[in-house]
């Protein structure tokens, strides 16, 4: 007899995309301040963690922040001034490569500690709730990707050396061809340097192999 809480019950969607947003303003919140102390607003210091031991170009930065080139612009010359980046020659005449100072790995780490208080409330979930929360977030990011409303991530289920379930082993059912290494879900990447975009097509097939036996 649940019908006291299903008359009063908004859908779940809605109740989940309240709770992510929730989590949105405290990031926010803590963005700033967790930036500030180190000098830097929050952009300058997503800039700073994508640079962190990944040199790139404006371009690539631009494109992993998702912002524009003339916002990404703003932010690396600000950063350039302050002495926590430099502009290197890139692999062609007319193009630079960003690189972080000594000083701007100092920030980047000063930084990026803003997040532990998140972490630490993720801990609490056991390894289970954990492994099944990182699915369905790569599904969301998976998704927001595909519509354009975040930048392309460099996450496994979209890359071209992930063989879902191609294993017995129910802990470590998938493939890296990188690697050439089982792995499980509990190793799913949302940031891996060596990932390379699979073409649309086997994109489409991997994923349909990993929902449905995740749905089986
Ligand atoms: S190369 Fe990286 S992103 Fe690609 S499947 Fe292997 S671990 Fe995942």
């Amino acid at each position: 007899m649940t019908e006291g809480f299903d008359a009063i019950s908004e859908p779940v969607a809605r109740r989940v995309t309240s709770g992510l947003s929730k989590i949105g303003m405290v990031l926010r919140s803590r963005a700033w301040k967790g930036a500030g102390p180190a000098g830097v607003t929050p952009t300058q210091a997503q800039a700073l963690e994508l640079l962190r031991g990944r040199p790139t170009s404006l371009g690539g930065l631009a494109a992993r922040l998702g912002v524009s080139a003339a916002t990404a612009s703003n932010a690396v010359g600000t950063l350039v001034e302050k002495g926590l980046v430099v502009k290197e020659p890139g692999a062609n005449k007319r193009s630079v490569t960003l690189r972080l100072t000594p000083a701007g790995e100092t920030t980047a780490d000063q930084a990026s500690e803003w997040p532990g208080f998140l972490s630490g409330a993720v801990e609490t979930l056991d390894s289970r709730e954990q492994t099944a929360m990182l699915r369905s977030l790569i599904k969301l990011i998976r998704t927001l990707q595909q519509n354009g409303d975040i930048p392309p991530q460099r996450i496994c289920v979209t890359c071209r050396f992930f063989q879902p379930y191609v294993h017995a082993d129910s802990a470590n059912p998938h493939h890296c061809d990188y690697l050439n290494e089982p792995f499980g879900d509990r190793h799913l990447r949302l940031d891996c340097a060596e990932q390379a975009d699979a073409s649309p097509e086997q994109q489409q097939l991997a994923w349909q192999r990993f929902t449905s036996a995740w749905t089986a």
